[in-house]
């Protein structure tokens, strides 16, 4: 695809309906990320440790005004258990994710860090756990965290302010983004796609803000609606959309790492696939133990919850050879150009 990404393009394929357009711009983005990545899709393993969170997201299962939701917390035993059970999976990625849980101090991250540092010297340990300080960023760093996800949800100012409560802002989320790349880390950025009161222009907004941070990472997922939250009438976000925003994000950001979500295979049993094909190059199975996967929703129906790991990396390697990918299991770090 030879058209330059003006902005009226970019609305223009955001808003497309036209399939021979669509399947143009799915083959423009999988020739970008085979120049980069080739036909590997590389593999995270996700481990939930905590599902507290003190904050109040009106899109999120784990928002702490969800007094259903049950809460739960890994001990550090269970963290490296699972990291164990990994690696003989053949993970080289670790992801810990879990709500802003004030539990988890500084101090005791750190000290997780390190000991999987210790015990996993060649895997990447990424961490997902939302905001925090310039000095506790740097200090995860300095204890052997390579990685850091933390999506923005939306770059304009009043959406953001419709999706959260008054104190949060995405100044705020832009500040610790910001914070992340200047410390070294390979960071993640992302966006819901569908979220209530979201418009085309958001989305342009979206992709404005992606070519401006650079970030190493884009997670892009549908919208899907939680029942115990204020936005539990909404409906799911568009899945065809989400397949055109990846694919848009890979022709902006040719070498990002871009996953092809849990959420996406949630709305659609072929989700993921399509996913793939329109340019993502990633998949995060669940290492975190069965017993507490259900809990950890953030939105309903997730899938996967049920499945041994060995299991469904057996169906994710199923998945990802029928549309003609490979999967990695090596670490799969970001490629910089060499310009
Ligand atoms: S989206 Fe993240 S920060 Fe917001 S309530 Fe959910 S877990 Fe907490």
């Amino acid at each position: 695809m030879t058209t330059p990404m003006t902005d009226s393009v970019l609305l223009h394929f955001i808003q497309t309906t036209d399939p021979d357009e669509i399947a143009d711009l799915f083959q423009a983005a999988r020739d970008l990320r085979e120049l980069h990545y080739g036909k590997d899709v590389y593999v995270r393993g996700l481990i939930e440790f905590t599902s507290y969170c003190r904050n109040d997201c009106y899109y999120c299962g784990l928002r702490c005004s969800n007094h259903s939701a049950e809460r739960y917390r890994l001990s550090v035993e269970e963290i490296l258990n699972c990291c164990h059970h990994g690696e003989r999976l053949g993970f080289h990625t670790f992801v810990l994710q879990g709500g802003e849980d004030p539990y988890f101090t500084d101090t005791i991250l750190t000290e997780i860090i390190t000991e999987i540092r210790r015990q996993f010297p060649n895997h990447a340990i990424t961490l997902s756990i939302g905001e925090r300080s310039f000095d506790s960023y740097a200090r995860f760093f300095a204890a052997g965290a390579d990685r850091y996800l933390l999506r923005h949800e939306t770059a304009n100012e009043t959406h953001y302010g419709q999706l959260h409560p008054n104190n949060m802002s995405l100044k705020a989320r832009k500040k610790c983004l910001m914070d992340l790349k200047e410390i070294g880390y390979q960071v993640g950025a992302g966006l819901m796609v569908g979220s209530p009161f979201q418009t085309a222009e958001h989305l342009l907004e979206d992709l404005h803000f992606l070519q401006e941070l650079q970030p190493h990472m884009v997670g892009i997922g549908p919208f899907i609606p939680h029942v115990q939250t204020p936005f539990s009438t909404f409906g799911n976000g568009d899945l065809d959309l989400t397949f055109r925003m990846i694919a848009l994000t890979r022709l902006l950001l040719p070498n990002a790492l871009l996953p092809a979500t849990t959420a996406v295979g949630t709305l659609s049993p072929k989700g993921r696939e399509a996913a793939l094909l329109a340019g993502a190059n990633v998949v995060m199975p669940n290492l975190s133990p069965l017993g507490v996967r259900k809990k950890y929703a953030l939105y309903d129906n997730k899938i996967c919850t049920g499945d041994e790991t060995a299991e469904c990396l057996k169906c994710l390697q199923g998945r990802i050879e029928r549309t003609g990918y490979s999967m990695n299991m090596g670490r799969g770090d970001y490629i910089h150009l060499p310009f």
